[in-house]
């Protein structure tokens, strides 16, 4: 997309229809969607090759539509073995003659004529679809264009594109080529030669450019129709380079304008500020504080004074408090809660499961002990109220919990994510926390703050460690606060790849667990399915900012019916190596009070072994537990894997964490797993998750063609370029916050809210 295209009445806008001609125009459309020059502007070149330069064969992959340059190895044509007229094979190779490393063979059906043309040492650019032969990838009758011939004969079945391809092996001449995403309708080459027409069209483009003409030459960067021309028509390498470059400032920029527009607008809202009284009176807070079994760490220290200066101010706080799993959140979400309290307000804190928004209930009444039993005989004299609303609660409880948050007399109000569409009143909801949830989007908090009068403030808190560029983007309206340390007294977590085809490794596994057991200790196994019946899914593991667009590869490929199921698993060991144990299960089917029971009792120790699918991931706190077994690991992404793992080694007993996989050694799955398995770092992870998935992403790696699967910017690469960014926009937001002066800017930043960066944005 190259945004700018409502500007009008600009070349931008001009229909194609106008310029390329009815016929070209609507083949166009057909195969991209697009109307308007602009739109057929947006279409880049996924990589450019240069003269000589062969594609790397060795790359292609099974159904794409792919562009190679390529140089004829060999040309043969025999008869059909079954039936009438004959096949042409060409070989194909991407090395010089005599040391082709890699070769793709390309078949025409009845065209023996193509011998001629298709000569060994030919070079040319061979577009179509990878297709497979007896385990062989190959191109059937692939469009081509050869460097060292004159134009090919024309041929019967692409007589309307001989000019092009004419036009084409002159423009080459000794530039880099564009390789532009293809259809099998439109072939490389004859976009090469619609943007030829269209280019000159261009003129400057002054008035269509979202990018200010001051941050352009501050950051030395090409206008709009500069870039364009040097990516679709670059004289030489740098050429497209800068113009890459000035797309992924374009990128950056609106998309900071559109999260500074955001904070704008949410700085213009009022919220009651919630401090202490004046004049001081101790309140629950330092009640609390007192009670509290163990220090506070230093950064827990500071990040609840950054909060209670956030919910001092008068317009709504939006926070993020990230901190590695275990590194007590909940503590400084609680003491923020409080500070509400004492100022007169109410807080909610939501979890994502009710597994987790039971165990908050329970874990945050005993920290509180006295302090939670207001109304009750022997409670403390600023006590509160602290009620659990969830889906699964009877009618009469959930009548009273209703009455309490209506009337104020719970002060804290602990509830799953549905509390956000439940139909519950608070007489004064101040802040809200969001425990474990990466994905609270803008929605969500728009829903919340029609809960109150006012805005609440509110607090998301995630254990996925976010790195500072996706914060800046995913995140970018939100503030950031960071625990970095551990509390003191963590244990070590040792972390071993074992592959499940070596039973000896899985009898020593079961043999371990039982050894814990003996020791005392509990275990965990998770599977990446229910099981027992064909089909049983449990409900989509919670994923992590970077799971994103997750991608299928990164899964590993596996086939679901092969997989390990919670229901099958249980069997096979309560019949089997741990018959002696007391083994149960947990899942997502289950009935809330169930899993809250099953739980529970793990806890307290009446249950040995938690078979369960990912409903335990996040937050569940379990200090006796010192093993987690993840059976076909290899289905479960890195952040998804360093969330199961921080399940054990919680409560001062060293921790171990073994993944069970099918992944063959030195496979790329196998690989992530031992990533894993070599740190307890969650930044490093974090880094490594964005690696994996977004490496192929900078240009589009999808061969779809279409247009939304351009991204230029890679999170990876571009922090510098992103702060940057976010640094122009905030002074052209404070300076004009509708953009009146940039209509140009407005234009994109609308385009970019209705294009998919808004559910990229939502999502956050
Ligand atoms: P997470 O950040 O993963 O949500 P929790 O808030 O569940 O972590 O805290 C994990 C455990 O650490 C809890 O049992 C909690 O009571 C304990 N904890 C929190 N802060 C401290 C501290 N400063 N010192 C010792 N233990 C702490
Ligand atoms: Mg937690």
């Amino acid at each position: 997309m190259v945004a700018g295209e409502v500007v009008a009445p600009s070349v931008l806008t001009q229909p194609l229809t106008e310029v390329l001609g009815t016929k070209t125009a609507h083949k166009l459309t057909e195969a991209f969607g697009y109307h308007t020059v602009g739109e057929m502007l947006g279409h880049l070149p996924r990589r450019y090759a240069q003269r000589g330069e062969l594609t790397d064969l060795a790359q292609l992959r099974l159904d794409e539509h792919v562009t190679v340059q390529a140089q004829v190895l060999s040309v043969s044509t025999k008869p059909m073995a079954h039936r009438r007229g004959s096949l042409t094979e060409v070989v194909l190779g991407d090395g010089q003659p005599g040391e082709a490393t890699h070769t793709l063979k390309v078949t025409f059906f009845n065209q023996k004529w193509r011998e001629k043309q298709l000569q060994p040492g030919v070079c040319g650019l061979f577009a179509g679809k990878v297709t497979s032969f007896r385990n062989r990838l190959q191109l059937a009758h692939p469009e081509y264009v050869l460097f060292d011939q004159a134009d090919p004969e024309p041929d019967a079945d692409s007589s309307d594109d001989s000019g092009g391809r004419q036009e084409v092996l002159e423009a080459f001449g000794s530039g880099p080529i564009p390789l532009y995403p293809a259809t099998a309708g439109v072939q490389s080459w004859q976009l090469r030669t619609v943007m030829r027409t269209l280019l000159p069209l261009l003129g400057e483009l002054e008035a269509e450019d979202p990018l200010p003409a001051r941050v352009r030459q501050r950051h030395g960067l090409l206008g709009l129709a500069d870039a364009l021309r040097a990516l679709h028509h670059p004289a030489q390498e740098a050429d497209w380079q800068a113009g890459r470059a000035r797309l992924r400032w374009q990128e950056a920029f609106v998309l900071q304008t559109v999260l500074e527009q955001r904070r704008a607008a949410l700085r213009a809202q009022v919220a009651t500020p919630r401090r202490a009284q004046q004049p001081h009176t101790p309140g629950l807070l330092e009640a609390f504080d007192a009670r509290l079994p163990f220090a506070l760490t230093p950064g827990q220290r500071e990040v609840g004074e950054q909060i209670a200066s956030d919910l001092a101010q008068n317009w709504p706080m939006h926070r993020l408090l990230q901190g590695d799993v275990g590194s007590g959140k909940t503590v400084v979400a609680l003491r923020a809660m409080l500070t509400v309290v004492d100022a007169g307000g109410q807080a909610a804190l939501l979890a994502p499961t009710e597994v987790l928004a039971y165990q908050h209930y329970r874990s945050i009444t005993a920290l509180l002990g006295p302090l939670a039993q207001a109304g009750q005989l022997g409670a403390a004299e600023c006590s509160t109220g602290v009620v659990l609303l969830t889906g699964s609660a009877t009618t009469g409880q959930r009548r009273q919990a209703l009455l309490a948050a209506a009337n104020g007399q719970a002060g804290l109000v602990i509830g799953t994510h549905a509390l956000l569409q439940d139909p519950v009143d608070f007489a004064d909801l101040g802040l809200v926390v969001v425990d474990e949830q990466h994905r609270f989007g803008v929605q969500q908090r728009d829903a919340l703050r029609a809960k109150a009068a006012r805005p609440p403030h509110v607090l998301v808190m995630t254990a996925t460690p976010i790195p500072r560029t996706v914060a800046m983007t995913v995140f970018g309206d939100l503030d950031v606060s960071t625990l970095t340390q551990l509390p003191a007294g963590r244990q070590a977590i040792q972390t071993t790849v074992v592959p499940v085809q070596a039973q000896a490794w899985m009898d020593r596994l079961w043999q371990r667990v039982r050894e814990e057991v003996a020791a005392g200790h509990r275990v965990y196994v998770v599977c990446p399915r229910i099981g027992a019946q064909e089909g049983e899914e449990d409900a989509p593991p919670v994923e992590g900012p970077l799971d994103l667009d997750s991608d299928p590869e990164g899964q590993g490929g596996c086939d679901e019916a092969g997989l390990t199921g919670v229901l099958d698993l249980i069997e096979q060991l309560r019949s089997g190596p741990l018959s002696d144990l007391r083994v149960q299960f947990l899942h997502g089917r289950m009935p809330a009070t169930e899993k809250d029971q099953r739980m529970r009792d793990f806890a307290a120790g009446l249950i040995d072994v938690l078979v369960s699918t990912t409903v335990i991931e996040v937050g569940v706190d379990v200090a006796q537990a010192t093993v987690m077994v993840i059976m076909d690991a290899q289905r479960f992404g890195i952040s998804q894997l360093h969330q199961l793992r921080g399940r054990v080694g919680r409560g001062g007993l060293p921790g171990l964490c073994l993944l069970v996989t099918t992944a063959e050694q030195g496979s790329p799955t196998r690989q992530r797993l031992e990533a894993v398995a070599a740190t307890t770092d969650g930044f490093e992870l974090a880094n490594l998750d964005l690696q994996a998935r977004r490496e192929g992403d900078v240009l589009g790696a999808s061969q779809s063609g279409r247009r939304s699967s351009l991204r230029m910017l890679s999170v990876l690469r571009d922090e510098k370029l992103i702060a940057r960014a976010k640094q122009e926009a905030h002074q052209v937001v404070t300076a004009d916050p509708t953009l009146s002066t940039h209509p140009a800017l407005a234009a994109a930043v609308a385009a970019a809210q209705s294009d998919h960066h808004a559910d990229y944005l939502a999502k956050g």
